[in-house]
């Protein structure tokens, strides 16, 4: 009795080796695009969602910091720099102003849409155009105090 015998897409599959991700990790759906992650994008939002509470956490501790650190870092250091040096670090206050602007605008957007996209997703991918600024600044102005 020898070895049975094979299928020629047999002996193909066993050559070459099938990737680890076909299939969600979390529901077993089959990916379309198996090589762009591990799971399928409904499970890969709800995977977005349990980290919600951890990213704002780190955000607290870190993220809306940073802006003025990167400022007043940059505010220190205009005593001593050349003329012209200065000017690179006045310019690079002013970023971390437009871009703590940005953060401000994405996390507040990011909070009303938090039913419909997890926190992170909305947050990171939240740019600070015309129309979203029109749009925050409408929706902050027609909140009340309480709510915001
Ligand atoms: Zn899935």
């Amino acid at each position: 009795m020898g070895r049975p015998a094979r299928s020629p897409d047999e002996s193909r599959a066993k050559l070459k080796p099938v990737p680890a991700t076909e299939t969600c990790e979390d529901c077993g759906t089959a990916l379309i695009h198996a090589d762009e992650g591990s799971r399928c994008p409904a499970c890969f939002d709800e995977h977005l969602y349990s980290l919600d509470a951890g990213f704002l956490d780190s955000y607290r501790k870190f993220g809306c910091r940073s802006r003025l650190v990167v400022a007043e870092a940059c505010l220190r250091a205009l005593v001593l720099e050349s003329p012209d040096h200065r000017k690179v670090l006045a310019m690079t206050i002013f970023e971390q102003y437009v871009q703590a602007m940005n953060d401000l605008a994405g996390l507040f957007t990011a909070f009303l849409n938090r039913h419909q996209a997890p926190i992170l997703k909305s947050f990171m991918e939240f740019r600070l155009d015309h129309k979203n600024a029109v749009t925050f600044f409408d929706a902050v102005r027609g909140v009340s105090d309480s709510e915001l």
